[in-house]
């Protein structure tokens, strides 16, 4: 079986959901896959910051397979020990107390909206605050709190008691609050809108509108958090804590997880039956999260990240520079990267991500704003200046 069997067998069966890649990924390690042809890649996608640690990560491999061979699930009627490890370095490690474990981004994000609303519900507020730009998920609560028109389109009626300020205006957000707001949500830096910071005085306005009219802030660092921007969370370089939190992506290195913390008090309005996932927290999924947080809180990991992403960083600058035609610049944080395009760019985006492909490159183009470059954590320079001369050479051909 070649790529072209499995694309034509897969485009017979699947929901029409997704334009993909013309490959079929057979093999991974470290930050490079094999397709079914054989073809190599470099990815700097892992999997949509999912695998930061690389592919088949051998303690994450290892993780699973001891865990695989005691036990699969048994569901949250009881209790197990990675799913409790997994909490317990998860609360260690960062300001939250308590923790609520689900199966993806979305689902966490669905627990925080709901946990702002039961919280506020006796205040009778329940209308939540995001940002246009902002990605929040696709089941319909996590759609209508996602600020593209675009993702909405279709799916109306969606549920009430969402609204969406302009990005960057702590007085738009101001504006909007009234006496049904329960709570502002956020990335700390917009993943899929085209890695878009927000500014360490943007949050910090957010974060003192909530204390003054008594909201819940709620970070989405389902993207941005478990090492992605070169800290375990995004929060921690920003100067601004939140009161709720929501994980995915990187959690599990590829095992599908979604966490959402909190502190006590909050999570105290949550009593038994209000909320629930059947395989949330499963313990394959668990066991394997706690490999990687172990892995990423070893000494001198994101120092290393860090380290690596200011050379990316400075890398990048030198292809925008070279090409201000494509490229007005450079942003983002740790190993989650954007060049900005310009107009002429932002035409020939989706050619340059054809053309890195082809070359065996894999990185995107996001929000129509950007080409975003999210290489597994442990990338290495070597690496880094593969893909720079190679986007060099797209560049060149393109203009
Ligand atoms: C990917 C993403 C989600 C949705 O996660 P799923 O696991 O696809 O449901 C939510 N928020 C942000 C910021 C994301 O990047």
């Amino acid at each position: 079986m070649n790529n072209s069997d499995w694309i034509t067998r897969g485009e017979a069966v699947f929901a029409g959901t997704y334009s993909r890649f013309p490959a079929a990924i057979v093999r991974g390690e470290g930050c490079r896959l094999w397709d079914a042809d054989g073809k190599e890649y470099l990815d700097f996608l892992s999997g949509i910051a999912v695998c930061s640690l690389g592919h088949c990560h051998p303690a994450v491999t290892e993780a699973v397979c001891t865990q695989a061979k005691k036990l699969l699930h048994v569901s949250n009627l009881f209790y197990t020990e990675p799913q409790t490890e997994l909490a317990e370095l998860l609360t260690q490690y960062s300001f939250a107390e308590r923790v609520f474990m689900c199966n993806s981004g979305a689902e966490a994000n669905e627990a925080a909206i709901k946990l702002a609303r039961i919280y506020s519900s006796s205040a009778g507020r329940y209308e939540v605050i995001s940002l246009s730009g902002s990605f929040h998920g696709r089941t319909l609560a996590t759609v209508a709190a996602t600020g593209q028109p675009k993702f909405h389109k279709g799916f109306e009626p969606l549920p009430s008691g969402f609204v969406h300020a302009g990005f960057g205006e702590p007085e738009a957000i101001e504006k909007l609050i009234n006496d049904k707001t329960c709570a502002v949500l956020c990335e700390p830096l917009q993943g899929e809108s085209g890695v878009r910071p927000l500014s360490g005085e943007y949050l910090q306005a957010i974060r003192s509108l909530c204390d003054r009219h008594g909201l819940l802030l709620i970070f989405d660092e389902v993207q941005t958090g478990i090492g992605r921007t070169g800290s375990l969370f995004a929060y921690e370089q920003c100067g601004v804590v939140p009161d709720i939190m929501t994980l995915a992506k990187a959690l599990a290195n590829g095992l599908p997880i979604g966490a959402m913390l909190t502190r006590t008090k909050i999570a105290a309005a949550f009593t038994p039956g209000t909320h629930a996932s059947t395989f949330g927290g499963n313990p394959v999924a668990a066991a394997a999260g706690v490999a990687v947080l172990k892995t990423m809180l070893a000494e001198g990991f994101f120092a290393d990240v860090q380290e690596r992403s200011t050379y990316f960083i400075q890398r990048l600058e030198e292809i925008a520079q070279k090409f201000p035609l494509f490229c007005s610049g450079v942003r983002g944080r740790g190993m989650l990267l954007g060049v900005v395009l310009t107009d002429h760019g932002i035409a020939q985006g989706t050619a340059i991500v054809q053309r890195m492909f082809e070359r065996g490159i894999l990185m995107n183009f996001a929000g129509m704003q950007a080409l975003r470059f999210i290489p597994p954590l442990i990338v290495s320079k070597e690496e880094i200046n593969r893909v720079i001369e190679e986007l060099g050479q797209v560049l060149a051909e393109l203009g």
